[in-house]
């Protein structure tokens, strides 16, 4: 009879990652996890004393305390047996018998493959974390830096629902860099948070992080991680409502913008296909909502600038659910108020339009 220990003598890296991936929690396969960053043990806890080094290519990793508290290293194996609590000859009976072989597989390079293999609760953590692990903003940091970039001369309140965090930027199995990360918390109307989403920023100029991958890839510096829940709905609430008016843009830069050119508080719903959707939560008064739409080119396809479309949308539901609504556009086709802010200020003529409630 064949035994485990011979078919490991043939295993590739490859295998090796795909016995973790497939006995082990998806809670433990993070991207901390696999970028070999000190993290908890997914054994015995604590923050950093666990490292995933995979120093031979056999899923290697060392422990500072798994042994009785003191240090101890081990393979793959030792690890899914450590973990699921099983013992070694246990896994081999389920390896060997099983009537497939263990098929490689990719490691989770993007939020959507590894959602793919996560539980609710473990998206729910994911997103959370990362939240609780990033800072809040703080005058002249990188992302405030940033963000006066964008949008020059920028005053607002200090976001509470955007923070800062330094995050590796994982891209099919590789990892392409560490950047400064602007993590923003995405709320259903309800308050629960649904996901985060990052844009990477460039570690010294504050613009966005160009992303190339191994093949030169030019990749998103904006993504969104797992959707704990539904997105739909929902906003990243950058400032608090004022006297229940309340402007919604689709992306960050824009409802900055806007705010600046239109004086009215302003939240963002990352795209214009969740704009459509957004949903007015209870609780703030919120009577007056203007919407502030990216006007597209037109699409041949449907005859229709698109971020006007799905503004137009949304003005006709909130309308039918009794809001008074302005659906705003910027002046030029193929722009935003983004371009429209820094073009009203570089020909001098700001006049923010009085906010009307
Ligand atoms: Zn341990």
């Amino acid at each position: 009879m064949q035994k485990l220990s011979d078919i490991l003598k043939t295993w590739l890296p490859a295998q090796w990652d795909a016995l973790l991936q497939q006995y082990l929690p998806a809670a433990v396969l993070t991207d901390n996890f696999w970028s070999g960053r000190p993290g908890p043990c997914p054994v015995c806890g604590g923050n950093d004393r666990f490292t995933f080094d995979n120093k031979n290519g056999r899923g290697d990793w060392v422990c500072r305390r798994c042994n009785d508290g003191s240090p101890m290293a081990g393979d793959g194996i030792q690890l899914v047996c450590r973990v699921n609590r099983i013992s070694y000859l246990e896994l081999e009976a389920q390896l060997l018998g099983n009537a497939a072989p263990l098929v490689p597989q990719a490691r989770p390079a993007t939020a959507q493959r590894v959602a793919g293999r996560m539980s609710p609760e473990a998206k729910l953590l994911r997103v959370t974390k990362q939240w609780e692990h990033a800072k809040p903003l703080q005058a002249g940091d990188h992302a405030m830096r940033y963000l006066a970039t964008r949008v020059p001369g920028l005053r607002a309140p200090r976001p509470v629902a955007l923070r800062l965090a330094v995050q590796a930027y994982w891209h099919e199995r590789a990892q392409i860099g560490r950047f400064p990360t602007i993590v923003a918390q995405f709320l259903l109307p309800d308050g629960r948070m649904a996901t985060v989403h990052r844009t990477s920023l460039d570690p010294a100029l504050p613009v966005k992080a160009t992303v190339v991958s191994a093949d030169g890839e030019i990749l998103d510096a904006k993504r969104n991680d797992v959707s704990a829940l539904p997105l739909s709905g929902g906003a990243v609430r950058l400032m608090p409502p004022r006297d229940g008016v309340l402007g919604v843009t689709e992306g960050l830069e824009t409802a900055y913008a806007a705010h600046m050119l239109f004086g009215v508080p302003t939240w963002y719903c990352l795209n214009r296909v969740l704009l459509s959707k957004f949903v007015v939560p209870d609780g703030f008064g919120i009577h007056t909502v203007h919407i502030f739409a990216d006007f597209d080119a037109v699409d041949p396809k449907t005859g229709k600038s698109p971020g006007m479309a799905d503004a137009l949308t949304l003005a006709k539901r909130l309308r039918a659910e009794g809001f008074k609504v302005q659906v705003h556009r910027p002046k030029i086709r193929g722009t935003d108020f983004c371009d429209e802010w820094k073009t009203s200020r570089q020909l001098g003529a700001i006049t923010p339009a009085p906010m009307t409630a």
